[in-house]
């Protein structure tokens, strides 16, 4: 037959006959090479004079601004350093508010009088300056005014990406505007780490811990994935273009046997992985943990947390390492959110908790009465923050990709609330009702102070299925998409947060001063707020259809399409908040909001063509070849006339209407696609286009793609074209 199905069918036999994996073992212990590549502490030791170091140290550890009388000394050093590793070119490497890293490279080259030399100036570390004007600033700046700058973020070590023919010198930075706006995803978050931790001190204080100078964000997120041979990538223009497939009729086996989860990992897979973690140790990035997901081909890596700026950074660095090796290994690597329809999706859990400078964990219940209390007093500000801010989490993770995983019974729905565990919800419930905890045996630790309850430590309750899990000392997030930049999700989280502190700090410092005992104070005000987040807090299954009901009784709003869920940005609770704590500036957070509504406008604009094309180009061709062979079949057999019984062209008759009533009706979606695409190119308010797209083409899509899927089953395999979902996911 015709050119492409041998191509799909001689994908199959190389795929199958190429994917042996040779034993190396020449494995390397993470402690002999972890951070080789970055310009760590020990590096900087060991380079830089003794006074540059500590200044330097000190910058570090009090993320305070770089002394500009030092930047020079620092960026000899690296350039040194990174030389002697290979390495010629310099980028400052930043998080542009597409979602993904931007770096534009540089020679450590200079002329000097007529000969070439390395040089790299201390002005070029601390600050560069792309050329701003194709990133997307949401209408913060315009292209004649297009100046943005780099600033070099000295809290996340520079690290050194392996290239084919040397590396590039990579330098976490900053992206901010000529006028001071940040035009970055990390400026924001390190702005709320600033705010939390000055927030955090406060409360600190109230409780007598003078000893703590900085209050840390700490992030750790498990990242997940899938992998499939690159061959049936290349096959796949939906799976190239927007990263999932736009059709594909479900294989009879997927995930129902529940098979894959934390299964043996293939030797294919763990060659892969096992390639990829030596270089992200190289990296400084402590991969910790690697385990099949549950659908096949899935996979999840996690690290060690960290601060949560360094942590957002690793992210990126992981997602990049896994898409390079894997590239390197003749396979692609899917972050979307939902790359088979009916498979399980991909999230990304967030875990985050803060922590003093000593070193304690804020949400660590405590060994003593007064630590718990003092436990208490933040666990209350985190229910506090997602109650009345649960609408810009909600945005935080909205995307037209997400909305395929989000609510589609593997992932938490769109309704955000809080669990906290039987134990935990018994004390809250305990102090909203005033009355002393019966400490039971299974309360570890028994307060002593009238009144207060006991807090048990080791928690081992689980739910997978709420979207804000407290997972003992941690909160987990686990609604960020697999794609996803995890900084917004922590920068309002954190500034939420900020924000509660404060409002408790207050309330509990005026009954202070009002003659009130200070438990006594801490008490009542946590009380009321315990009372006040109860609608927040929900302890069952969040996946079931009961839970959606009861949360609209609770008036928790249901966002399931993310087009509406960047309202957030425009309440004035939530802008009041952020503006108040100092993490956007009134304009930072509109440009935010275009940009979101532009994306998701132009994400769904590709996934309407890319459907549009592979109808027009792959479905419906092959449907036409198959009706040309029943045709002809059909015509021989009244040819041949009375010589044959009566009925001899019935099941080709009856396949050929089958085949009409899906190529009509798939005929129909596209004409319906067409005229509702005319509607929405007709709409000037973007916000009303992302909203059309949202009622309107979402559905159409969903809908010409089952009289698709019934194709697939109809049509011969050696006429189809597209590789199927049984092939990509389960041959490797
Ligand atoms: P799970 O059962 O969810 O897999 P793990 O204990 O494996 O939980 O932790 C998952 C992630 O949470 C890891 O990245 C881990 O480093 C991170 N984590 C642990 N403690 C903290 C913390 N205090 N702050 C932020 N992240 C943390
Ligand atoms: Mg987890």
């Amino acid at each position: 037959m015709s050119g492409t199905t041998l191509i799909r069918k001689e994908v199959l036999l190389k795929i199958a006959a190429n994917s042996k994996v040779e034993i190396m073992n020449n494995f390397e212990s993470p402690s002999k090479t972890f951070g080789s590549n970055t310009f760590d502490d020990k590096v900087m030791r060991e380079m830089l004079p003794k006074d540059v170091y500590n200044k330097l140290r000190d910058t570090i550890k009090k993320g305070q601004k770089l002394d500009l009388s030092i930047a020079n000394a620092v960026a000899h050093a690296m350039k040194e350093w990174a030389m002697s590793k290979g390495v010629s070119h310099y980028t400052h490497w930043f998080q542009p508010q597409t979602g993904s890293t931007a770096e534009k490279h540089d020679a450590f080259l200079e002329y000097d009088e007529n000969s070439v030399i390395e040089r790299f100036r201390g002005s070029q570390l601390v600050q560069g300056e792309p050329d701003a004007s194709s990133f997307p600033s949401g209408g913060a700046r315009t292209t004649f005014e297009a100046r943005g700058y780099t600033m070099w973020d000295p809290s996340s070590p520079a690290f050194i990406m392996e290239g084919p023919r040397g590396g590039i010198l990579c330098i976490p930075s900053v992206f901010i505007s000529y006028t001071g706006e940040a035009l970055d995803k990390k400026t924001p978050l390190l702005r709320s780490m600033d705010t939390i931790s000055k927030s955090a001190l406060k409360i600190l204080k109230l409780f007598g811990n003078n000893t703590a100078t900085r209050v840390l964000t700490t992030i750790g997120t498990e990242q997940e994935y899938f992998l499939i041979d690159k061959a049936f990538y290349a096959l796949r223009p939906d799976l190239m273009i927007t990263g999932r497939t736009l059709i594909g009729a479900k294989p009879p086996k997927g995930q129902q046997m529940e098979d894959h989860y934390f299964g043996s990992i293939k030797e294919r897979v763990l060659d892969f992985m096992q390639d990829a973690e030596a270089e992200l140790y190289k990296l400084g990035v402590p991969a910790k943990t690697r385990h099949n997901e549950v659908a096949p081909h899935q996979y999840e890596i996690a690290p060690i947390f960290a601060e949560a700026n360094v942590g957002a950074d690793r992210n990126h660095i992981i997602m990049e390492v896994l898409k390079k090796t894997a590239n390197r290994h003749g396979l692609a690597l899917l972050l979307h959110e939902k790359p088979f329809a009916g498979v399980n999706g991909s999230g990304k859990h967030n875990n985050w908790s803060i922590a003093d400078s000593e070193g304690n964990n804020l949400l660590d219940p405590g060994d003593t009465p007064e630590e718990n209390l003092q436990f208490l007093v933040f666990l209350t500000a985190v229910l506090r923050a997602v109650y009345k801010h649960s609408s810009l989490l909600r945005m935080s993770i909205a995307s037209s990709s997400n909305d395929h995983r989000l609510g589609a019974n593997e992932a938490p729905p769109a309704i955000i609330s809080v669990f906290l565990g039987e134990q935990l919800s018994k004390i809250l419930n305990d102090i909203k009702e005033g009355k002393p905890s019966n400490a039971t045996k299974q309360f570890i630790i028994d307060l002593g102070i009238d009144k207060l309850p006991s807090i048990m430590r080791d928690y081992t309750d689980r739910n997978r299925t709420s979207p804000f899990a407290f997972t003992g000392q941690k909160f987990e997030f686990r609604a960020i998409g697999s794609s996803a930049s995890v900084s917004m999700a922590n920068t309002v989280l954190s500034a939420a947060v900020a924000d509660s502190l404060d409002l408790l700090h207050d309330e509990i410092n005026d009954k202070v001063k009002g003659g009130m005992e200070f438990n006594a104070a801490v008490l009542q005000v946590i009380k009321k707020h315990i009372i006040e987040t109860e609608p927040i807090r929900f302890e069952g299954n969040n996946y079931s259809e009961e839970w959606a009901k009861e949360a609209e009784k609770r008036g928790l709003p249901n966002i399931k399409r993310s087009a509406y869920a960047f309202d957030a940005l425009k309440d004035k609770n939530n802008v009041e908040m952020l503006t108040r704590q100092g993490v956007f500036k009134p304009s930072e957070i509109e440009g935010r909001y275009n940009i979101k509504v532009e994306q998701y406008i132009t994400s769904l604009e590709i996934e309407v063509e890319t459907l549009n094309n592979l109808l027009k180009t792959h479905i419906i061709p092959c449907v036409i070849s198959f009706k040309s062979q029943l045709l002809e079949n059909i015509r021989n057999v009244k040819e041949l006339g009375t010589t044959l019984p009566k009925d001899s062209a019935e099941p080709e008759m009856s396949i050929l209407k089958k085949l009409n009533e899906n190529l009509q009706l798939v005929i129909a979606g596209l004409s319906k696609l067409e005229s509702s695409l005319a509607k929405a190119s007709a709409l000037n308010d973007h916000s009303k286009k992302a909203k059309f797209f949202a009622d309107n083409i979402v559905d159409i899509m969903d809908e010409i793609r089952k009289p698709c899927d019934a194709l697939e089953m109809i049509v011969p395999d050696d006429l189809w074209t597209l590789p199927k979902y049984e092939e990509m996911l389960f041959i490797m």
